[in-house]
């Protein structure tokens, strides 16, 4: 379903509207003119960035974090410079196994790469 811009003719795109449950928003590419819509005739999907900090991280068990060891390196989100770490074979098991980090302030998981 394309709309086009009332007031120069440009494609309209869908965009989240800031307010949750308020549909969606359609914006000229060209001038930005911007009109409601309904949330049901545009199935937007949450646009999930992917960056390799992001992968989900599974501990194997419940770990609790008290049990692991500390160590001296910088949150990249917060900065704090302590984090517990742990060591999960990844899921092909030549592969070295991944050392993991989660800061002790904010509880940021992410994993070391070589
Ligand atoms: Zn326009
Ligand atoms: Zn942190």
């Amino acid at each position: 379903m394309v709309r086009f811009c009332p007031k120069c003719g440009g494609m309209m795109v869908p965009k989240k509207s800031k307010n949750k449950g308020r549909g969606v928003l359609l914006v000229c590419r060209r001038c930005g003119y911007t009109v409601r819509a309904y949330a049901k005739d545009y199935n937007l999907k949450e646009k999930v960035e992917k960056k390799p900090n992001d992968d989900v991280i599974v501990m194997e068990k419940d770990v609790s974090l008290e049990t692991l060891p500390k160590t001296k390196i910088q949150c990249p989100r917060c900065g704090n410079n302590e984090a517990y770490w742990w060591v999960q074979q990844t899921r092909s098991a030549d592969e070295a196994p991944t050392r993991f980090y989660q800061c002790t302030k904010c509880g940021y998981k992410w994993r070391e790469y070589q």
